[in-house]
């Protein structure tokens, strides 16, 4: 359980995951764990009957992927909301505060998870567009039919802390609620760690305000 929270594995070589057929992903080798992909099929054939057209741009990326999105943009190789991080004269932490607007740390990504995926944008611009609305507000109407739901919501009292707003992020709430609930168990920052940056996951809370940092309907109820 450990390793799959932290995202040390291969999905590709779990006998749990399974990969999403090419006809409702913009690419071969997108991984989830089988329940997810049957309810992400329904929901897909479901819209599609409402000609509305669902594909998955990104799933489960493990340890290893997370941490070269994550260095790319802590050294300049990939910009951050337009921004070279490495030419500017930033601290590690604020370096790892404007790469946490949109990117997870590595260890603390919901991708590792096998139960969340993105749709069809990761631009706040598609979301804008009349496809982008009509889709986005089928999937507002609809998702929580299959048992998904949407992690980072526009940020509200009850959302205060967290990556921005990501309508093109959802969450199988089934399994990854009780993935959540696990992670905060057992999880320690000593184990958030093996990239550049990993110093700054205590000091910037990022359990506490990221990994939990999440909308209600993704949380474990309250005991
Ligand atoms: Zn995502």
């Amino acid at each position: 359980m450990i390793d799959l929270l932290l995202g040390k594995f291969n999905p590709a070589q779990e006998a749990a995951f399974d990969e999403v057929p090419l006809a409702t992903a913009d690419e071969p080798n997108h991984y989830l764990q089988s329940e997810v992909l049957d309810a992400w099929l329904e929901m897909h054939a479901a819209a599609k009957q409402h000609k509305i057209e669902l594909q998955i741009i990104s799933s489960t990326r493990n340890f290893e992927r997370q941490k070269t999105i994550w260095e790319n943009k802590w050294n300049g190789v990939t910009l951050t909301q337009g921004r070279n991080l490495a030419t500017e004269n930033l601290s590690d932490a604020e370096k790892a505060k404007a790469i946490l607007k949109y990117s997870a740390m590595p260890c603390t990504s919901r991708h590792h998870w096998g139960t969340d995926f993105d749709i069809n944008s990761v631009e706040d611009a598609y979301f804008e567009t009349t496809k982008g609305q009509e889709e986005y507000h089928w999937l507002q109407q609809n998702a929580a039919k299959f048992g998904f739901a949407q992690p980072y919501t526009v940020k509200s009292p009850e959302r205060p802390n967290g990556y921005e707003e990501e309508k093109w992020h959802w969450s199988y709430t089934p399994l990854s609620i009780n993935l959540l609930d696990v992670y905060l168990e057992i999880i320690q920052y000593q184990d958030i760690k093996g990239f550049q940056g990993a110093t700054c996951a205590q000091e910037l809370e990022v359990i506490t305000n990221y990994v939990f940092g999440v909308a209600g309907s993704c949380k474990p109820a309250i005991v």
